[in-house]
């Protein structure tokens, strides 16, 4: 168990404690806690990254099959997708017009390239 310094009474105190126990004042910064946020940021990031690894054009051509969700991880609505023949055209030419202007976005909810 690590140990901090309070900031007001200069006591050490437990790193996980969120409050004083000698002096009661509430400890407002908690620099473990912050290494943590960072570290987690860093995992989610090398799952999803910061630009999709899905090819646009991949996923254009995929349209014509009903299977561009499923090239970009969305499974369940490609389902649908299917389910419903692109909700008879209509979610096609939506889908379509978004893997060209760049709101079509992937699994991670990250633009296509
Ligand atoms: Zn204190």
């Amino acid at each position: 168990m690590s140990e901090i310094i309070c900031k007001f009474c200069g006591s050490g105190i437990t790193a996980n404690v969120q409050k004083c126990k000698n002096c009661g004042e509430w400890l407002e910064e908690r620099p473990q806690q912050a290494i943590n946020v960072v570290v987690n940021n860093q995992n989610n990031s090398a799952i999803c990254g910061f630009v999709s690894s899905k090819n646009k054009w991949i996923a254009f051509i995929l349209l014509f099959c009903g299977l561009h969700r499923f090239c970009v991880g969305r499974f369940f609505s490609g389902i649908l997708f299917l389910a419903t023949a692109g909700c008879g055209g209509l979610w096609t030419l939506i889908d379509g017009i978004n893997i060209f202007s760049g709101k079509f976005t992937d699994n991670c909810n990250l633009p296509l390239r």
